[in-house]
């Protein structure tokens, strides 16, 4: 699954990681002067099939 995530600048450090609701791996992990927040799981676009001819 793939994910979108606010980025936030913030005055402190600050560290944290997020992991997949579906799976539980870890999609990403954070330190430094910004926190990331409001991750949504991105819809995955659906299949385009080729026609018959
Ligand atoms: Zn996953």
């Amino acid at each position: 699954m793939n994910y979108t995530a606010t980025r936030e600048a913030l005055n402190n450090k600050r560290s944290g990681s997020f992991a997949c609701i579906v799976c539980d791996a870890e999609v990403h992990r954070w330190s430094g002067r910004h926190d990331f927040f409001d991750w949504t799981a991105q819809r995955m676009a659906s299949p385009v099939f080729g026609r018959k001819r």
